[in-house]
């Protein structure tokens, strides 16, 4: 259980660049780094406009010369102290990732970097050989992930309480984008933009993060090919698809659908991980992230609550509050934080054998998200053709 002990003997010192005050996702980042103490934010580039920024950055609490007006400057400026930060966060825009990661990994940082991690498999591969080179990681923020209930399907899945995987049906369709609201509000409009985006909008925005869970719940499983369908409701988006279908096979003969969407109306999330396997299935939904259907052929329907005793100690090791308590996104992003540091001291300290099983969504999970969407696009630029994952 997680009850305020710091996991580390110190503090890292962490820096973000982006996550501004106006951005979306820059204050989950800060709540879930600061939470349990393993990070002291001393610096930051936190906004486009270096003005906006430095006042934000000053409002949090941070030394005036240590908000600076580019992530270039805070890098060259952050290395020069002896007490300079050692990790940064990266929450910008999508086309920003690949170069402002390459520059912090130069510099000597870890990075926590949003997703996608990157645009090309190429890019994603440069970022993973830089990291080993440097001795740094990359933690990508597959948020939901940290959830704890993730974790204990995994178990459940590992013990063998499914039998062989068969099925494994995916989704995260909101409906928040069903109409052109990208006219009015700009932290939707560049997700609309291929010179923001990309090549994809919902499978970059939305896709890889049922993906990872489900990555993260069957980990044995590999894609081996898939076909993928994808629509620009709102005829402004296109090329960029606001919807799309993807099947998928896997190297054990088993099969998986996700659908992802930003118009499908009168939903909130609609981010739903079901798992089937020959004996038993596992549903997971992240607007009830606090349960976890377990249906066993022939049986009644059990919900796992978190935080129970008779949940695995993996997904127990996680808990903050004991069982009844509601947990959610928040905590979930601040087990991961505390991962991510947890990864970089023991990266510092190249205790391998600390990392061999240690979990964290790293730079191969982020890569893979990378590779799937860059295959989807293969896929549905070709006329929604079977294509063999490369
Ligand atoms: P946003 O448009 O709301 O905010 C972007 C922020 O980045 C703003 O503060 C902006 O001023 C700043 N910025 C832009 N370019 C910059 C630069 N070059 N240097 C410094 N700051 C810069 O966007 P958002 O919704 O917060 O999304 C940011 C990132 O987070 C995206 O990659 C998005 O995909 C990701 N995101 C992830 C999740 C998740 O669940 N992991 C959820 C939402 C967003």
């Amino acid at each position: 259980m997680i009850n305020g002990i710091k996991p580390l003997e110190r503090s890292l010192r962490w820096g973000m660049v982006g996550g501004g005050g106006t951005s979306q996702i820059g204050y989950i980042h800060r709540s879930a780094a600061l939470r349990d103490g393993t990070f002291s934010l001393l610096a930051g580039a936190f906004d486009i406009d270096a003005q906006r920024g430095r006042l934000f950055g000053q409002s949090l609490g941070i030394a005036a010369e240590r908000c600076y007006p580019d992530y270039a400057t805070l890098f060259r400026e952050e290395a020069a102290r002896v007490d300079g930060i050692e990790a940064v966060s990266i929450a910008t825009p999508n086309n920003t990732h690949f170069a402002i990661c390459q520059a912090a990994l130069a510099a000597g940082l870890h990075v926590v970097c949003e997703k996608p991690l990157c645009f090309t498999v190429e890019e994603a591969q440069a970022l993973v050989e830089l990291s080993q080179k440097q001795h740094k990681i990359i933690g990508v923020t597959y948020g939901y992930a940290g959830h704890q209930l993730i974790l204990q399907a995994r178990q459940m899945i590992a013990d063998g309480l499914l039998g062989e995987i068969r099925i494994i049906n995916m989704q995260f369709a909101h409906g928040f984008h069903a109409a052109a609201v990208e006219l009015d509000n700009p932290s939707t409009r560049w997700r609309v933009d291929p010179r923001f985006v990309g090549p994809s909008y919902v499978l970059g925005d939305l896709a890889t993060h049922p993906l990872f869970l489900a990555e993260t719940m069957v980990p044995q499983l590999k894609v081996k090919r898939l076909m993928c369908s994808r629509q620009s409701f709102v005829k402004t988006r296109a090329p960029l698809e606001d919807n799309a279908y993807v099947l998928m096979e896997y190297d054990n003969g088993a099969v998986g659908s996700l659908w992802c969407s930003a118009v499908n109306s009168g939903s909130m999330h609609g981010q739903k991980v079901r798992v089937v396997g020959e004996k038993a299935s596992l549903e997971w939904w992240d607007e009830q992230p606090n349960q976890l259907r377990f249906e066993v052929q022939g049986e009644p329907v059990r919900i796992l609550e978190r935080g129970m005793p008779y949940l695995d100690p993996i997904a127990l090791a996680d808990d903050r509050i004991g069982g009844g308590h509601s947990e959610g996104l928040f905590e979930a992003w601040s087990n991961l934080y505390r991962r991510f540091a947890l990864a970089m001291d023991a990266t510092d300290r190249r205790d391998r054998n600390f990392l061999a099983d240690f979990w964290y969504p790293d730079v191969a999970a982020g890569t893979m998200g990378v590779r799937w969407v860059e295959n989807c696009v293969r896929s549905a630029d070709a006329g929604a053709s079977w294509v063999e994952f490369r």
